[in-house]
């Protein structure tokens, strides 16, 4: 048995927000994922997969951090442009810790830059530069690709990291921990994420659709959960509808004699179980909402914005 040290100080526990921020693609819903060990944010390669802010929760003996996963910031283009930029800036003003989060397998371009400075100016949180994707990074390049991030993140600690690999993912929690403030589990050691399970479900189902289908669809896909049924402990039925903007689009989704929604259906199904822990019936339904995208009541009832 080991002696008890009376000398002993009580290990400090360690609890706040951090904020992943980056331009689209570079790998934060991957990073996020990787932490908390369990499918938060669903990720895919196409730019824009991320349209909430989602939070995974890491419970360690002694931290806990909760990740605000941002939708990435770009040029707003449209409506939902603007409310997810909106979005993320406002998360900047509320967390301990800022991961900035770029592609480190290449030299940064102007939105990267405009990130950076954005930082700058508007975070007083102390700034974590990770330069994802260091698997891809040609070793030729490695000292042209630090010096140009060095020069947009300057106020920036930084570390090379690959979300996919979990390369360094250990240090760069370390070294998130070491910034952040003194305090309690602020959720149950076991919850890994603050969204509901019908977010969750409309989630898996975007995933989907994004995983399946090519050039504007994925822009124009919402999905909506109409009906939430637990019909007995061991079934749920779930009805939704896949919102996109034209007929066209229609089309696609629903594929060839219905196999395309079939798969997608199929798919989503055994992910949404995997989640729920049990048999999930799920009905899904395809309807045009014509720009949806541009109008601020869909938006709103979308959950996609506040306003
Ligand atoms: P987000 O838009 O920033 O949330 O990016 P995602 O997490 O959706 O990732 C975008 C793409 O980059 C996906 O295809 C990921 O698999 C890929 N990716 C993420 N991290 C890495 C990494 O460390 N190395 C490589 N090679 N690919 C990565
Ligand atoms: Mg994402």
């Amino acid at each position: 048995m080991k002696k008890i040290d009376p000398n002993r100080v009580a290990p400090v526990h360690k609890s706040g927000f951090v904020a992943v921020v980056g331009k689209p693609n570079v790998g934060k819903s991957t990073l996020v994922n990787a932490y908390v060990g369990a499918k938060v944010a669903i990720v895919s390669p196409k730019p824009q997969t991320t349209r909430r802010i989602i939070r995974g929760i890491l419970t360690r003996p002694d931290a806990q951090i909760i990740f605000v996963d941002t939708p990435g910031i770009h040029k707003p283009q449209h409506r939902l442009g603007k409310a997810m930029v909106e979005a993320a800036s406002s998360v900047l003003s509320e967390v301990d810790v800022v991961i900035f989060l770029v592609d480190g397998s290449r030299l940064p371009d102007e939105d990267d830059k405009r990130i950076g400075e954005m930082l700058q100016l508007r975070c007083r949180a102390p700034v974590l530069l990770a330069l994802n994707k260091m698997d891809r990074l040609k070793a030729e390049n490695i000292e042209s690709v630090t010096e140009a991030y060095w020069a947009i993140a300057k106020h920036a600690d930084w570390m090379r990291i690959s979300a996919t690999r979990k390369d360094n993912l250990d240090k760069l929690f370390d070294q998130v921990v070491a910034r952040l403030p003194e305090g309690p589990e602020l959720y149950p050691s076991d919850q890994v994420t603050d969204q509901n399970l019908q977010v969750m479900a409309s989630e898996l189902i975007r995933e989907q659709v994004l995983i399946e289908t090519r050039q504007e669809v994925p822009h124009s896909v919402a999905v909506a959960i109409d009906e939430w049924e637990d019909r007995s402990e061991a079934m749920t039925h779930i009805s939704a509808t896949i919102y996109v903007e034209r007929d066209s689009q229609k089309g696609i989704i629903i594929g060839a004699g219905g196999a395309m929604l079939k798969k997608i259906g199929q798919n989503a199904r055994a992910e949404i179980e995997q989640w729920v822990g049990h048999q999930v019936y799920l009905e899904l339904w395809v309807k045009v909402w014509d720009k949806w995208r541009e109008r601020s009541n869909s938006l709103r009832e979308l959950g996609l914005t506040s306003e």
